[in-house]
């Protein structure tokens, strides 16, 4: 039977994969984040043409929590259930400490951070109510180790892991699993955004951070494929996957391993 998918930030790299995974598979799927309108109608078009489910955007911004509570309660008006959340909106900012901007930290960690509770704290009455639901949080390495002028996103990104397992206990008898997803660099706009900016922060050419830093942190000196993301994220939501909980999997090439 279909489910009913939210997956924000998902107009854009890996949350776009992620809800081009559970269309295919024939699920309702609410798209979130920011676009063109025509291209948001292109996405929709080809989600619900892959696998036919149905797709609505709902353009709740990942800053406001009275809009994202209406995300979470449109999906369940429109299709009946919140079956699987994924929380992918994410930004990032690379900055020195003391020249990180104020409103820029407070940004990352409503985003990055903040965002997730608020999707997870509308979502669980709905999922405790069905006895059923999968959450799946995209963390980041950086959830698990540091890199220099990240300080909000890595703080972010750690917290994030703090919130899955509190929220896994908390669900654990109500057949509702909560885990972490934590990539490496996947070459999306957020990376390739950041290029310049770590250029500058390392004194490098930015095809110096590509290869001395980017790719440097990741023994396979591959990219991660944000599909390959969308393909763990459906395991994770899979029946199979019902005693995973409270943890995260790494997809970063063996960067943490070292
Ligand atoms: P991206 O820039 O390609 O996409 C980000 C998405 O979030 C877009 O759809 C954008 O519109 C949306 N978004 C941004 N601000 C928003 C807001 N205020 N409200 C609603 N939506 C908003 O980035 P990406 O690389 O696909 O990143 C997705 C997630 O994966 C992020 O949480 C990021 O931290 C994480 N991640 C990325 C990488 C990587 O290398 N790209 C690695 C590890 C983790």
């Amino acid at each position: 039977m279909a489910r009913t998918v939210v997956v924000t930030g998902s107009t854009s790299g890996i949350g776009l994969a992620i809800a081009t995974a559970f269309a295919a598979k024939g699920d309702n799927v609410v798209i979130n984040g920011f676009g063109k309108p025509e291209e948001i109608d292109a996405i929709k078009t080809k989600l619900e043409a892959s696998g036919g489910g149905k797709v609505i955007y709902h353009p709740a911004d990942m800053t406001k929590p009275a809009e994202i509570a209406d995300m979470i309660a449109t999906a369940n008006s429109t299709f009946g259930s919140v079956d699987v959340l994924v929380n992918n909106a994410g930004i990032q900012h690379v900055e020195k400490i003391e020249d990180f901007p104020i409103e820029k930290w407070d940004q990352i960690i409503a985003i990055n951070l903040s965002s997730s509770f608020h999707t997870i704290r509308a979502a669980i009455p709905l999922m405790k109510a069905k006895k059923y639901g999968r959450i799946i949080n995209i963390a980041s390495a950086h959830g698990l180790v540091a890199s220099p002028f990240k300080s909000a996103y890595v703080a972010a990104k750690h917290g994030i892991l703090g919130l899955t397992k509190t929220a896994a206990l908390e669900l654990a008898e109500f057949g509702v699993t909560v885990n972490a997803i934590c990539p490496g660099y996947v070459l999306t706009p957020l990376v390739e955004k950041q290029i310049p900016d770590t250029a500058k922060a390392r004194g490098m050419t930015e095809e110096q951070v590509k290869n001395e830093v980017i790719l440097k942190a990741q023994p396979t000196h591959e990219f991660v494929k944000a599909e390959e993301i969308g393909a763990l994220s459906l395991y994770l939501a899979s029946d199979e996957a019902r005693q995973v909980t409270g943890t995260h999997v790494s997809i970063d090439g063996g960067w943490t391993a070292e």
